[in-house]
């Protein structure tokens, strides 16, 4: 009896030939949102690395001209395109 229940759980999986057509379609959903997704932080982070840019040229890179804060060196280290220090970060 318990071999004939081991037999059964060993047979292979059969797969649902219409839930991968609708998985394989969300993928491609999916892909093409995410590729948007990326175009679209490209742009933002063109922008923000132009910005970062110009402060270099001005002299203001490193600390932020609305609050004329420091931004922190991790900030920096971890995004130099960072505009802004932390404390006005946290109020946006
Ligand atoms: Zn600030």
């Amino acid at each position: 009896m318990g071999d004939t229940i081991s037999a059964e759980s060993r047979k292979p999986v059969e797969l649902d030939q219409t839930s991968i057509g609708r998985l394989s379609r969300m993928d491609a959903l999916q892909g093409q949102a995410m590729q948007f997704e990326t175009e679209r932080r490209h742009g933002v982070e063109r922008q923000r690395i132009e910005a970062a840019l110009e402060r270099i040229e001005d002299g203001n890179f490193g600390y932020y001209i609305v609050c004329d804060e420091d931004i922190a060196i991790k900030r920096l280290e971890n995004d130099p395109s960072v505009p802004n220090c932390i404390d006005c970060q946290r109020h946006t």
